[in-house]
């Protein structure tokens, strides 16, 4: 029977084997690893190939999400990583253990919010170190803390901090060991212990493997390089990871001959943009069943014999003149993160998951080799 296409297929013992290895290599140097599953759009799938590593906590941006996981049965401390939005601090408090923090606002609405559900909120706050997305500054942290420390209702179990999402600032040593010197004096001036540390996400792969110690860092929240298997401040593979266990699948739904340059008037195309091809006279041409709707397609590399020649809102063009591909083939296609994200979340791709054990020739990469 053939399968629905378009379809992500995602290899959840690949997911598993990457989430072991690096929750293992982390803790060599006694850092936890937090799972952070927000690519998987909810997929319970997903967050159980995960845990099933071992992993002792997950992480998800969305509200929903943790909702869902939970509701699926999944009995592990959910950590909400993106600043709760006010209006969603009931469900924020019905469903996560535990949130990230920048907004003393947002705190106190938590605290009303717990005491209403007698409950207790986990609060860990996040300090920004410079990439400029969450984050609060260093110098008004003292006072925020106070603040925080006043409220029933949320306990402050930690510190964090994030890199490389938004301004690419890079995890270096200075900056690690400025962040940790933070952590002292909070915890000196306040008498807190801050149990949990949260120094970062894939970008601090490369940091952690070179530091000698990682000073009070204690935690790590690792999305990609558990997804991908790659760090993400030079996007290497890392030794032993899987760097495939996510694969797009389109089928052919057009394939001629036609000539390679558009003929007649030539204005701008759908997205307004201008384009500009090659005349490499007349090619064997494909159209998949998948477009911008669907993926960000500059993410996408095929991994077969065959040249991404453009797209539109519902279709992708191809250059297959040198393979031999047939009406109701399919092209496969290795994904970066913004492709798996936008595939993940798409209604209109499937979703397929294996279980299987890679074979022989589908192994580990062992280079360091991007
Ligand atoms: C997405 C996210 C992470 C995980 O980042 P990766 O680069 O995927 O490891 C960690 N922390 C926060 C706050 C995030 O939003």
């Amino acid at each position: 029977m053939k399968q629905a296409t378009p379809r992500i297929e995602v290899n959840l013992y690949k997911l598993t084997h990457n989430a072991r290895m690096l929750k293992n290599l982390f803790a060599k140097k006694g850092v936890q690893i937090t799972g952070v599953v927000k690519a998987g759009a909810g997929s319970v799938e997903i967050a159980r190939a995960v845990l099933n590593a071992g992993v002792h906590s997950l992480a998800d941006s969305r509200i929903q999400n943790i909702k869902k996981f939970r509701e699926a049965g999944l009995d592990v401390p959910f950590m909400l990583l993106r600043t709760p939005a006010l209006s969603e601090v009931k469900h924020v408090v019905e469903y996560a253990d535990m949130s990230l923090n920048s907004e003393l606002e947002v705190v106190r609405a938590l605290s009303q919010e717990a005491t209403r559900q007698n409950k207790v909120h986990k609060i860990i706050l996040m300090v920004e170190m410079g990439d400029l997305r969450e984050g609060i500054l260093p110098e008004h942290l003292p006072g925020i803390l106070q603040e925080v420390l006043q409220l029933k209702g949320v306990e402050v179990v930690g510190l964090g901090t994030n890199f490389a999402c938004f301004g690419g600032i890079v995890p270096t040593e200075e900056k690690m060991k400025e962040f940790s010197q933070l952590v002292r004096e909070v915890r000196e001036t306040f008498d807190l212990e801050l149990p949990i540390v949260s120094g970062g996400n894939s970008a601090n792969y490369n940091w952690f493997v070179g530091a000698e110690e990682v000073g009070e860092v204690n935690n790590v929240r690792l999305g990609e390089s558990i997804f991908l298997g790659k760090e993400t401040v030079h996007g290497t593979v890392i030794p032993g990871l899987y760097d495939d266990a996510f694969r797009l699948v389109a089928e052919v739904i057009e394939l001629k001959r036609k000539p390679s340059l558009p003929y007649g008037e030539s204005a701008q195309n759908a997205f307004g943009e201008k384009v500009h091809f090659e005349d490499k006279g007349i090619m064997q041409r494909g159209i998949l069943n998948i477009g911008r709707q669907d993926v960000i397609v500059d993410g996408l590399k095929p991994l077969d014999p065959v040249e991404v020649l453009g797209s539109s809102s519902d279709h992708i063009v191809i250059d297959s003149t040198n393979s031999r591909l047939k009406l109701g083939d399919t092209i496969s296609f290795s994904v970066d993160y913004g492709a798996m994200l936008s595939a993940m979340t798409s209604p209109y791709v499937a979703k397929k998951y294996m279980t299987m054990r890679p074979g022989r020739y589908d192994g580990v990469k062992r280079a360091n080799v991007g």
